[in-house]
């Protein structure tokens, strides 16, 4: 697996590469625009021009954006859905300009929807934004699964796929904080398996384009997202060295969205951690024989 991390575009877009590579960034994770606002930015040619140049050197592969927070595909409010609609949009053709593989995006919240009313919503919006783009992927993240948050099981996340059919433009990113909050025990070799099979099972690892590695703060099913340093959670060092040397993680870019030891997000220190489990090898390898451990 590669690493990257979510960094900051502030100044110039072509900042979070010098700001990428500065922490030992082998991929890369932004924001096109601002996400907390619904205003597009039109990135100057030269701009992106220079982007494109520096993140060749860098060697920083693949670029992926996350779409605004405010995005709720499902909206039940049409206002709201079409500015949803037109935000992603805007976030996939700004990816492309910049030579990213696609925009990871959380699908949004059924507020008081029914499941079908709401899917059918969510459907017709990635259609929509499908048929409006091209280049880059729209990449749907799994959620906590708290209140409305839609994603928050393989079963609703294939569902969607399914409504699409299957897409190919379309695509997963897991968060591990996410997965952990809604239930799935990724804390040991055994947790990790059998989480990775269901979600096989049921969309399809060939459909997981990303994960997002991220700690938790919060317990296991507590539907809470909190976002906590590598190894310094719940999860804890043993789970992500199970999901790093499972046999999807190879092909597979893992970005970093946590806190950061000195709280003030995306840091080399993270990144060192998860290289180290990574040279490490796969847990239960290197120091003991299939015997002995057998025999404990
Ligand atoms: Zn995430
Ligand atoms: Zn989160």
């Amino acid at each position: 697996m590669k690493f990257g991390a979510h960094v900051s575009i502030s100044g110039h877009i072509h900042l979070a590469i010098d700001r990428a590579v500065a922490i030992g960034c082998e991929c890369l994770q932004i924001f096109v625009g601002n996400p907390r606002q619904w205003r597009h930015i039109e990135y100057a040619a030269a701009d992106v021009a220079l982007f494109r140049e520096k993140r060749a050197r860098a060697c920083l592969d693949p670029v992926v954006a996350h779409s605004a927070y405010l995005i709720n595909l499902a909206s039940p409010d049409d206002a709201f859905y079409a500015r949803s609609v037109a935000s992603l949009i805007a976030s996939v053709d700004g990816v492309s300009r910049l030579g990213g593989l696609g925009v990871i995006t959380h699908i949004g919240s059924r507020m008081g929807l029914s499941w079908e009313e709401a899917a059918a919503r969510v459907a017709a919006a990635l259609r929509v934004v499908l048929d409006n783009t091209e280049g880059a992927m729209v990449i749907l993240e799994n959620s906590a699964g708290a209140g409305g948050a839609i994603g928050g099981t393989f079963e609703e996340l294939a569902a969607i796929l399914d409504a699409l059919e299957w897409h190919p433009r379309l695509g997963v990113c897991l968060d591990t904080a996410h997965l952990f909050a809604a239930g799935f025990d990724i804390r040991t070799v055994e947790g990790v398996a059998r989480t990775l099979r269901t979600f096989d099972r049921t969309v399809g690892l060939r459909h997981l384009r990303a994960v997002h590695l991220n700690d938790s703060k919060a317990g296991l099913s507590s539907h809470l997202d909190r976002h906590e340093n590598i190894g310094a959670g719940q999860i804890g060092a043993k789970g992500f060295r199970a999901l790093l040397h499972h046999r999807v993680a190879e092909r597979l870019p893992g970005f970093i969205e946590t806190p950061g030891f000195d709280r003030r997000g995306a840091d080399r220190k993270n990144l060192e951690i998860l290289k180290r489990l990574r040279r490490l090898g796969p847990p239960g390898v290197r120091f003991t024989s299939k015997r002995t451990r057998r025999a404990r």
